[in-house]
């Protein structure tokens, strides 16, 4: 996840804009009652208060907590988060990593279930307190490598995210048997972050996420950072649609005994580009053909193109589509072959939270995380895909752990390094006292949950105004 892509693009553009989610002039108009109604909710809340009494509180239970991630983290999963970071896997091969991570979780007595949601490299992990289910306190744990023409490597640090996670994981599980306190721990192993389709919206699909009352995760970072309250997505709401034309094959010196599966993929790929101008310029459409044929003499009975749609917000994304999925069925009509549309992969905006992105922040800074950015950053989720955020309230760590860039050389020699070390060892220790608040201190959970009651209602209204704004122009969805 490259998650300042578009902050960065908002900033260039300058003024306020940089502090909010939404994009373009009608995104923001259609928002604008919103975005009041979300100033309102956080001043109510006061996020950065809340975080400043519970960080300035003298906690000797929680300072205990904080200090056991630590220790885990030094005492093995240091060493983990290396090993994993020597020995890469790319998305849906990650056996290696499952199989050390689910044996690790294992040993800590929970319960481990590999293949959720029908994916091989998938795992969910969940231990109970003796003292009964109490809440259910989530976390993501990632594992895959990127890729380039030199193999696998780990340029974007998901090595440390699952022991960062089993550090906080199993420090939270070791106070809760010893105190006595009822609390349930799961352990999200989601694969192949850097690769279609995207895993956590199947298992989110699948029901995995379901019954969770907090999502904690951790994700390597330029700068020790949170974000402002709001709806956002990293990188454009995206929709991955393949577009399977099947044909009838022939010799092709007999080809109108044949119906060319090549063709319309051609005749399709030329009317999108055809498109283009009938779309916003934020619309950003990209397609490759990587199946249409196999032998010049014999006329192509499947082909396929696969297609990224992008639009700043789901809505116009979703006209888009359509338009996109009319030009499929126009080829297939003009050619006489069949086609299967497969929507294989949705990231919509997610949902930041004020109450949490404050408190991990005001950890991340009592525990003298390096280079913090002293504003708020643009809403962007906690997760990839967005729609985490709508079942559960959740935050992503950002404590700076690298000099380099997202997906370099210089990344990976970071998750090595003392810089990346001292940040993995703080996240953990973050991750362990957000949970650890969340449990324990009635006020805030109770923010986090109106929190979360409230900004889902208010992505509703937005999703709605947005639907209005467009109406004149893309018709009544
Ligand atoms: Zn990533």
């Amino acid at each position: 996840m490259i998650k300042q892509i578009l902050g960065l693009a908002v900033l260039m553009a300058g003024g306020a804009a940089q502090l909010v989610g939404q994009t373009t002039d009608t995104q923001r108009a259609a928002a604008a009652d919103v975005l009041k109604q979300i100033e309102a909710l956080q001043n109510r809340l006061a996020p950065a208060k809340l975080a400043e009494r519970l960080t300035a509180a003298r906690n000797p239970d929680r300072d205990q907590v904080m200090a056991r991630a630590a220790g885990i983290w030094d005492s093995g999963m240091g060493a983990l988060s290396d090993w994993i970071g020597r020995n890469p896997e790319v998305g849906w091969k990650e056996f290696k990593a499952v199989d050390t991570l689910t044996k690790v979780l294992e040993t800590h007595g929970f319960a481990v279930e590999k293949g959720s949601a029908g994916l091989a490299t998938a795992f969910v992990a969940k231990w109970q307190s003796p003292a009964g289910k109490g809440l259910v306190l989530g976390v993501i744990a990632e594992y895959d490598a990127l890729r380039d023409t030199e193999g696998a490597f780990h340029g974007d640090q998901h090595n440390a995210q699952s022991p960062i996670a089993i550090s906080a994981a199993v420090a939270m599980q070791e106070w809760l048997r010893d105190s006595g306190t009822p609390g349930t721990i799961v352990v999200f192993g989601t694969p192949a972050e850097e690769v279609g389709p995207p895993a956590k919206k199947i298992m989110f699909d699948a029901g995995v996420f379901n019954g969770t009352d907090l999502i904690v995760r951790s994700h390597a970072s330029t700068s020790t950072s949170r974000a402002r309250a709001g709806f956002g997505i990293c990188c454009l709401n995206i929709n991955e649609v393949k577009y399977i034309f099947s044909g009838t094959p022939s010799h092709q010196l007999t080809s109108w005994y044949g119906r060319n599966a090549l063709a319309a993929a051609v005749h399709f790929y030329s009317m999108v580009d055809g498109l283009r101008s009938s779309f916003r310029p934020e619309a950003s459409i990209q397609g490759v053909i990587p199946e249409g044929g196999v032998a010049p003499n014999v006329v192509p009975q499947r082909a396929v193109v696969d297609y990224y749609i992008r639009y700043p917000d789901g809505v116009y994304l979703e006209h888009i589509t359509r338009m996109v999925d009319n030009a499929a069925k126009a080829a297939a009509l003009a050619t006489g072959t069949e086609l299967k549309i497969d929507r294989y992969g949705e990231f919509r905006d997610g949902i930041t939270f004020g109450t949490l992105e404050e408190l991990s922040f005001g950890y991340a800074q009592k525990l003298g995380a390096p280079a913090v950015e002293p504003e708020p950053q643009r809403p962007s989720g906690y997760e990839e895909t967005g729609v985490l955020s709508r079942i559960a309230p959740g935050v992503g760590v950002s404590i700076y752990s690298s000099r380099g860039s997202y997906h370099t050389r210089g990344m990976l020699a970071d998750t090595f390094s003392e810089v990346g070390h001292r940040a993995f060892r703080i996240a953990a220790q973050v991750m362990a006292a957000v949970m650890f608040d969340f449990t324990k201190d009635g006020a805030f959970r109770s923010a986090v949950q109106t929190e979360h009651a409230t900004m889902k209602g208010l992505f509703d209204q937005y999703q709605d105004a947005l639907k209005r704004a467009y109406a004149s122009e893309i018709g009544q969805q």
